[in-house]
């Protein structure tokens, strides 16, 4: 690639993430400026003058600005809105819990009929491996922030006290919470935050493009990372580690589809030294990989799950912990004999929520919504991954409903183009300008459309993505 550079009154770096941002932002002086939001994974908004982009309503596979701007929302809000942003029957369940009970907590065995409903459900739903109990949370980062204490409850039950170190993975997202960041192996996480937490450890990310050595295959990359699990394991002292944590494809750290024979090899690893397995499938369940859930897709037995997002279609905060009968058994004997399982959410079993995600899965199993992803995903796939020869891109990667696009000079992940270049950024703002907002995290475009996203929706998603795309060759060349 030939490489040329910005005009100078682009700026640096900071300079050009605020410009593309800021062309996708409110322009007029509506008081948004300067706003009172300390925002969420935000750069720079709480000392710059870049305006937050202020969306106002959704319809579809669509959300709208308050300036009235249509955009196609290619990541389903975050990973999230699988119907989309205006189903109805998920309101009227919404409006109807609100209006016969708007809340009662799941304490001290009290609870209500829509979470004892959802458990049921989930427990019929999930079939990778046999689980006993649900656990319900707010949110996905306190699903995972539970299968910490959980575990931990359980091997101090069995009498392990030292088996509580957790093992995860480079580049994964688990949450934001001090558990989940620590789980997370993102570094910004734990930059100035004092995470990790010292009993969690990180192993290899499983992306083939980046890491595989000459010559490698994927299936022997697989091997090298179960063998690399191993000595990790071995060198901490297999007693000490409580669990092993994953997503079926990782999604934040990059959409990361497991290459060949991974998953097989990690878990005879991980069942080899009595450690469980955790699956995070906030991102992967629902559908969003063509299959129920992620672990049906890899073959996966989890001990454990963890869920979120898709299950309410992210229309009321809601999460859960899927838990397996040995541990769940445990769990129950041991708080008996304390008294009580001490953990809990106020929220934990919203009713409101319950009625949603109840009806989320009920429109799920209704509309055959796997069948539904597999009918769309072929189109979203392939017609993204004509793309791949771009000179600007490295890797385009994906499966089901979600997909990056990796950008990189030369194809080759050793060749990353100057981060104050902000190609990704460009590429994002012109989709914006196109009308259609992606995940942007350095030059790592992101997309995970809702469900319903129709073949003229991913169309339409393919042609402003070319546009974005040639406008970032033009810039590049
Ligand atoms: N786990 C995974 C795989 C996620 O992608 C996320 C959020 O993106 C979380 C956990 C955290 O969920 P939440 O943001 O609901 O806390």
């Amino acid at each position: 690639t030939q490489i040329g550079s910005y005009p100078k009154n682009v700026g640096g770096s900071r300079g050009i993430l605020a410009r593309w941002t800021s062309t996708e932002a409110v322009q007029s002086d509506d008081g948004f400026k300067g706003h009172g939001m300390l925002a969420p994974f935000t750069p720079g908004w709480q000392t710059s003058d870049v305006h937050p982009l202020v969306i106002e309503k959704s319809k579809g596979s669509y959300v709208y600005d308050i300036d009235g701007k249509k955009y196609l929302d290619s990541l389903a809000g975050l990973w999230c809105t699988a119907l989309g942003g205006s189903e109805p029957r998920l309101v009227d369940a919404a409006t109807k819990q609100l209006n016969t009970l708007p809340f009662y907590h799941s304490f001290w065995n009290r609870t209500t009929k829509p979470s004892l409903d959802l458990a049921k459900e989930l427990l019929e739903m999930f079939t990778a491996s046999k689980m006993k109990k649900v656990f319900f949370t707010n949110s996905g980062s306190e699903a995972n922030d539970t299968q910490v204490k959980l575990v931990w409850y359980y091997n101090n039950a069995l009498g392990r006290p030292k088996k509580k170190k957790f093992i995860a993975r480079s580049k994964s997202y688990h949450g934001s919470t001090i558990i989940s960041a620590s789980l997370s192996g993102l570094p910004a996480l734990h930059q100035n935050f004092d995470l990790p937490t010292p009993f969690v450890l990180h192993t290899d990310c499983p992306h083939y493009w980046r890491f595989h050595l000459p010559g490698e295959t994927e299936e022997q990359f697989s091997t090298r990372l179960a063998t690399n699990l191993e000595n990790l394991i071995i060198k901490e002292g297999p007693e000490t580690i409580a669990a092993f944590i994953a997503e079926p494809v990782m999604g934040a750290g990059g959409v990361i589809p497991p290459p060949e024979g991974y998953f097989e090899k990690i878990q005879a690893v991980v069942k080899k030294y009595d450690i469980l397995f955790i699956a995070d499938e906030v991102i992967c369940a629902f559908g969003r990989l063509g299959t129920m859930f992620g672990c049906d897709k890899y073959n996966i037995k989890p001990d454990l799950v963890s869920i979120a997002k898709a299950l309410s279609s992210a229309y009321m905060p809601i999460g859960a912990v899927l838990v397996c009968p040995e541990v769940a058994d445990v769990i129950s004997s041991q708080s008996n004999k304390l008294g009580a399982l001490s953990h809990g959410f106020t929220y934990s079993g919203h009713p409101v929520a319950c009625a949603v995600a109840l009806e989320a899965l009920k429109i799920y199993k209704e509309r055959n919504i796997v069948e539904k992803v597999n009918s769309v995903a072929p189109k979203f796939q392939n017609g993204l991954k004509a793309f791949s020869s771009s000179p600007i891109i490295g890797e385009i990667r994906g499966t089901g409903l979600i997909l990056a696009t990796e950008f990189a000079d030369n194809k080759s992940p050793d060749t990353p183009f100057p981060p104050e270049w902000g190609i990704g950024a460009y590429f994002g703002a012109q989709c914006a300008e196109h009308g259609m907002l992606v995940r942007i995290a350095g030059d790592n475009i992101m997309m995970s459309p809702p469900f319903i996203i129709t073949p003229d929706e991913v169309d339409e998603l393919i042609s402003i993505y070319r546009k974005a795309l040639m406008a970032t060759e033009k810039r590049v060349e």
